[in-house]
Protein backbone atom coordinates (compact mmCIF):
# COMPACT_ATOMS: atom_id res chain seq x y z
CA UNK A 1 0.00 0.00 0.00
CA UNK A 2 1.28 3.85 -0.91
CA UNK A 3 1.93 5.89 1.82
CA UNK A 4 -0.93 8.69 2.16
CA UNK A 5 0.95 11.92 0.41
CA UNK A 6 0.27 15.28 -1.53
CA UNK A 7 2.27 17.22 -2.97
CA UNK A 8 1.85 20.60 -0.54
CA UNK A 9 3.51 17.85 2.08
CA UNK A 10 6.55 18.11 0.56
CA UNK A 11 6.57 21.93 1.05
CA UNK A 12 6.15 21.55 4.76
CA UNK A 13 8.47 23.07 6.91
CA UNK A 14 10.22 20.30 8.38
CA UNK A 15 11.64 20.32 12.22
CA UNK A 16 14.05 18.46 14.46
CA UNK A 17 12.71 18.49 18.26
CA UNK A 18 15.53 18.51 21.06
CA UNK A 19 14.92 15.89 23.41
CA UNK A 20 12.83 17.65 25.77
CA UNK A 21 10.38 19.02 23.42
CA UNK A 22 8.55 15.35 23.28
CA UNK A 23 4.89 16.37 23.67
CA UNK A 24 4.97 19.03 21.07
CA UNK A 25 7.10 16.50 18.57
CA UNK A 26 4.03 14.38 18.92
CA UNK A 27 1.41 17.49 18.23
CA UNK A 28 3.66 18.45 14.98
CA UNK A 29 3.67 14.76 13.78
CA UNK A 30 -0.12 14.46 14.53
CA UNK A 31 -0.51 17.81 12.73
CA UNK A 32 1.37 16.26 9.59
CA UNK A 33 4.50 17.87 10.08
CA UNK A 34 7.53 15.96 9.29
CA UNK A 35 9.38 16.21 12.84
CA UNK A 36 12.35 14.13 14.10
CA UNK A 37 12.74 14.18 17.97
CA UNK A 38 16.73 14.27 19.12
CA UNK A 39 17.82 11.00 21.03
CA UNK A 40 17.97 11.10 25.07
CA UNK A 41 21.23 12.69 25.79
CA UNK A 42 22.63 13.27 22.21
CA UNK A 43 24.82 16.32 21.95
CA UNK A 44 24.35 19.93 20.63
CA UNK A 45 26.78 19.86 18.33
CA UNK A 46 25.28 15.81 17.01
CA UNK A 47 21.89 17.50 17.02
CA UNK A 48 22.24 20.74 14.79
CA UNK A 49 24.72 18.89 12.55
CA UNK A 50 21.89 16.58 11.12
CA UNK A 51 19.35 19.24 11.88
CA UNK A 52 21.27 21.00 9.09
CA UNK A 53 22.35 18.20 6.97
CA UNK A 54 18.61 17.19 6.96
CA UNK A 55 17.29 20.91 6.20
CA UNK A 56 15.19 20.73 9.65
CA UNK A 57 14.26 23.58 12.24
CA UNK A 58 15.86 22.65 15.38
CA UNK A 59 13.39 23.77 17.99
CA UNK A 60 14.58 24.23 21.36
CA UNK A 61 14.66 26.15 24.67
CA UNK A 62 17.70 25.45 25.26
CA UNK A 63 20.00 28.96 24.52
CA UNK A 64 23.12 27.80 24.68
CA UNK A 65 22.46 25.90 21.13
CA UNK A 66 21.45 29.08 19.57
CA UNK A 67 25.08 30.75 20.48
CA UNK A 68 26.77 28.31 18.23
CA UNK A 69 27.77 29.75 15.00
CA UNK A 70 26.13 27.30 12.18
CA UNK A 71 22.86 27.61 14.60
CA UNK A 72 21.78 31.31 13.18
CA UNK A 73 19.98 29.55 9.86
CA UNK A 74 18.93 26.63 11.27
CA UNK A 75 17.45 26.65 15.28
CA UNK A 76 14.36 28.41 16.56
CA UNK A 77 14.36 29.38 20.11
CA UNK A 78 10.75 28.80 21.64
CA UNK A 79 9.48 31.39 24.30
CA UNK A 80 8.54 29.86 28.02
CA UNK A 81 5.67 28.80 28.64
CA UNK A 82 4.05 25.27 27.93
CA UNK A 83 2.66 23.48 24.52
CA UNK A 84 0.04 26.11 23.50
CA UNK A 85 2.67 28.46 23.69
CA UNK A 86 4.87 26.66 21.90
CA UNK A 87 2.61 26.33 19.06
CA UNK A 88 1.59 29.34 18.76
CA UNK A 89 5.25 30.91 18.17
CA UNK A 90 5.50 28.54 15.26
CA UNK A 91 1.60 29.60 14.26
CA UNK A 92 3.31 33.14 13.80
CA UNK A 93 6.62 32.05 12.09
CA UNK A 94 5.28 30.08 9.57
CA UNK A 95 1.58 30.49 9.40
CA UNK A 96 0.75 26.64 10.03
CA UNK A 97 -2.11 24.57 8.69
CA UNK A 98 -2.70 22.39 12.15
CA UNK A 99 -5.26 20.27 10.48
CA UNK A 100 -4.52 19.76 6.62
CA UNK A 101 -2.67 16.75 6.54
CA UNK A 102 -3.74 16.22 9.88
CA UNK A 103 -2.99 12.51 11.38
CA UNK A 104 -1.05 10.97 8.22
CA UNK A 105 2.01 10.05 10.50
CA UNK A 106 3.07 7.97 13.14
CA UNK A 107 3.18 10.24 16.66
CA UNK A 108 6.27 7.94 17.98
CA UNK A 109 8.50 7.51 14.52
CA UNK A 110 7.09 10.15 12.15
CA UNK A 111 6.82 7.92 9.53
CA UNK A 112 3.95 8.26 6.80
CA UNK A 113 0.61 6.02 7.51
CA UNK A 114 -0.79 3.87 5.30
CA UNK A 115 -4.50 2.20 4.88
CA UNK A 116 -4.73 -0.68 7.55
CA UNK A 117 -5.48 -4.34 6.22
CA UNK A 118 -8.74 -6.02 6.83
CA UNK A 119 -7.28 -8.08 9.40
CA UNK A 120 -5.43 -4.91 11.04
CA UNK A 121 -8.78 -3.69 11.42
CA UNK A 122 -10.12 -6.72 13.19
CA UNK A 123 -7.16 -5.88 15.71
CA UNK A 124 -8.87 -3.18 17.28
CA UNK A 125 -11.11 -3.54 20.57
CA UNK A 126 -14.73 -3.41 20.08
CA UNK A 127 -14.83 -1.03 22.88
CA UNK A 128 -13.20 1.14 21.15
CA UNK A 129 -15.26 1.58 17.76
CA UNK A 130 -18.32 3.10 19.62
CA UNK A 131 -17.02 6.85 19.35
CA UNK A 132 -18.55 9.22 17.06
CA UNK A 133 -15.70 9.69 14.62
CA UNK A 134 -14.74 6.17 14.47
CA UNK A 135 -14.95 4.35 11.15
CA UNK A 136 -12.96 1.23 9.79
CA UNK A 137 -12.64 3.06 6.52
CA UNK A 138 -10.63 5.77 8.64
CA UNK A 139 -8.10 3.17 10.44
CA UNK A 140 -4.14 3.75 9.19
CA UNK A 141 -1.03 1.95 10.22
CA UNK A 142 2.48 2.67 10.87
CA UNK A 143 4.25 0.24 8.02
CA UNK A 144 7.53 0.54 10.29
CA UNK A 145 6.35 -0.10 13.77
CA UNK A 146 3.03 -2.03 13.28
CA UNK A 147 0.95 0.47 15.52
CA UNK A 148 -3.28 1.45 14.78
CA UNK A 149 -4.30 4.45 14.61
CA UNK A 150 -7.87 5.03 15.03
CA UNK A 151 -10.42 7.37 15.35
CA UNK A 152 -11.07 7.28 19.59
CA UNK A 153 -10.83 9.36 22.24
CA UNK A 154 -7.08 9.67 22.36
CA UNK A 155 -7.74 10.80 18.51
CA UNK A 156 -10.35 13.47 19.49
CA UNK A 157 -8.67 14.71 22.37
CA UNK A 158 -5.60 15.71 19.93
CA UNK A 159 -7.92 16.97 17.10
CA UNK A 160 -9.39 19.65 20.08
CA UNK A 161 -6.23 20.98 20.49
CA UNK A 162 -5.00 21.57 16.77
CA UNK A 163 -8.70 23.07 16.01
CA UNK A 164 -7.96 25.21 19.06
CA UNK A 165 -4.23 26.13 17.54
CA UNK A 166 -5.83 26.47 13.79
CA UNK A 167 -8.21 29.35 15.58
CA UNK A 168 -11.38 27.64 14.80
CA UNK A 169 -11.87 26.97 18.77
CA UNK A 170 -12.05 29.48 21.69
CA UNK A 171 -12.87 28.52 25.07
CA UNK A 172 -13.46 24.63 25.99
CA UNK A 173 -17.18 24.77 25.86
CA UNK A 174 -17.89 24.47 22.24
CA UNK A 175 -15.00 22.60 21.60
CA UNK A 176 -17.42 19.34 21.09
CA UNK A 177 -19.79 21.04 18.93
CA UNK A 178 -17.47 22.32 16.59
CA UNK A 179 -15.73 19.57 15.84
CA UNK A 180 -18.95 17.12 15.31
CA UNK A 181 -20.09 20.22 12.72
CA UNK A 182 -16.88 19.76 10.77
CA UNK A 183 -16.69 16.32 10.41
ZN1 LIG B 1 5.44 3.96 13.72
Amino acid sequence: MQPITAPALQQQPRFFCDEMLGRLSRYLRAAGFDTRLASNGAPDSIILSEAIHEKRWLLTRDRLIIERKAAQDYVILLPDGDLDNHAKALSSLFELDWLRHSFTRCLVDNNLLVEASLEQRERIPHHSRHSHEFSLESVRVCPVCSRIYWRGSHYRRMQETLFRWQGLLGSTDNQISVIERAC
